[in-house]
């Protein structure tokens, strides 16, 4: 099956075609800067030479006609018709707690998207743009929408509640979500073969460490928890996010900096986390990496934080599926940072983790970075979420034959 990968942002468009018979992708690009009249287009096929250009792109609209006839050009084109492309499969961020899987996007499946706009404001409305692009320019193909938050429809109860009147929850949906499901499902399929072993028999938790940052307990393949919440605001520090805080401390700094609810807000969301807690100095990892080798003090508090607060989950998850058969490291931090990697895996050594210095400092690409007689076996994992959601329309299509 020939499955295009659409994945929109507010002011992008990621894309990627997929030979699911063998997941060989027979061409990546993006858009950028769509509503600009300085849009940039990319297009990098597998075999054949990638190009890019500065266009107008003044909606999402332009950027799939564009797209569509990049497709089926003649001359850099990777499809004779659209009719050769089986399915679009769509990156929905949420799904709330109606979708725990894929689905086919009938009149029905979008107004339930629709309606989860409550609880994503800015990304499910951007979503839906790149869906609509998809059907006006190619009305005869199945679309398939997946959701960022469906893998961990499978969590129970206790976990996905919060301490608050329950009423809250039954009325207006407040409980835990969680995100990044693509990434946490894909990966943790990926260790379970690298441990040889079926998933229904691992214990293992996945941290997706990027800009963006969530830990997540997979028991038998199934999330259990996961570190992010009603937002992907909870949780652990993130590049700028603050992750999980005392609520409390959000009406104390409005009222002695004297500042509106929406501006404190703006500060957890954009000023905190790594680039907050190491005085603006950087979000970036990397930048961080090679002031902490300095000794820059600010550097190494906001990367110790991070690292502290990775370990808590990790030990939690222990105590939550009863042990841990694997960890894995993922997203642009988890597969290029050894120094995360290292911080962390010092950390839980007190559990029996050992890790190997010399293959987590070179590790490029999937690499078992435990040493031999590790209790629990650690590894680098690259994501890929694009893959998640093709194997999801498969899948999801199968499923309705
Ligand atoms: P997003 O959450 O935006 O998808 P990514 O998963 O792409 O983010 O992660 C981006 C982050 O990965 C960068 O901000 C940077 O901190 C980190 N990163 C990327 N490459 C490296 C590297 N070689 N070493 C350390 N950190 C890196």
């Amino acid at each position: 099956m020939k499955v295009l990968v659409i994945n929109c942002g507010s002011s992008s468009l990621k894309f990627r075609l997929i030979e699911t018979s063998d997941e060989t992708v027979k061409v990546k690009g993006l858009f950028e800067r769509i509503g600009s009249d300085k849009g940039h287009f990319v297009y990098t096929p597998t075999e054949g030479s990638k190009y890019e250009k500065d266009i107008p792109i003044p909606d999402h609209y332009e950027a799939v006609n564009i797209l569509v006839g990049a497709l089926t050009d003649p001359e850099t084109g990777v499809v004779k018709s659209l009719d050769e492309i089986d399915a679009v499969g769509h990156r929905i961020v949420h799904g709330g707690d109606k979708f725990s899987h894929a689905v086919i996007l009938t009149p029905d499946a979008i107004k339930e998207i629709e309606k989860c706009a409550e609880l994503a404001p800015i990304h499910n409305p951007v979503n839906l743009l790149g869906i609509r692009a998809c059907m006006k320019y190619m009305p005869n193909t199945v679309m398939v929408g997946a959701f960022d938050t469906s893998f961990h429809q499978t969590m129970p109860e206790e976990a996905y509640l919060y301490g608050i009147p329950y009423e809250y929850y039954k009325r207006d949906r407040v409980r835990r979500y969680g995100f990044h499901g693509m990434s946490h499902e894909y990966v943790a399929n990926e260790t379970a073969k690298l441990l040889n072993k079926p998933i229904e028999e691992t214990k293992i938790v996945t941290c997706h460490i990027g800009n963006g940052t969530s830990i997540a307990a997979v028991k038998g393949g199934k999330s259990i928890d996961t570190s992010m919440g009603f937002t992907p605001l909870a949780g652990v520090l993130m590049g700028t996010r603050s992750g999980g805080i005392d609520p409390e401390i959000v009406k104390y700094i409005a009222q002695v900096e004297n500042k509106s609810l929406q501006e404190v807000m703006d500060i957890l969301n954009n000023k905190s986390g790594l680039y907050g807690l190491s005085d603006n100095l950087s979000s970036d990892v990397r930048d961080l990496t090679d002031e902490y080798v300095k000794g820059n003090e600010n550097a190494i508090r906001a990367l110790k934080r991070l690292a502290y607060a990775i370990t808590k989950y990790i030990g939690s998850y222990y105590a939550v599926m009863g042990g841990i058969d694997a960890i894995a490291f993922t997203a642009g931090v988890g597969e290029n940072s050894w120094l995360v990697r290292k911080l962390i895996c010092e950390r839980i050594s007190g559990m029996g983790v050992t890790f190997d210095e010399k293959t987590n400092n070179e590790a490029h690409g999937t690499a078992m970075i435990s040493g031999p007689d590790s209790s629990i076996k650690v590894f680098v994992v690259p994501t890929d979420e694009e893959m998640s959601i093709a194997r999801q329309v498969v899948q999801t299509i199968n499923a309705e034959k």
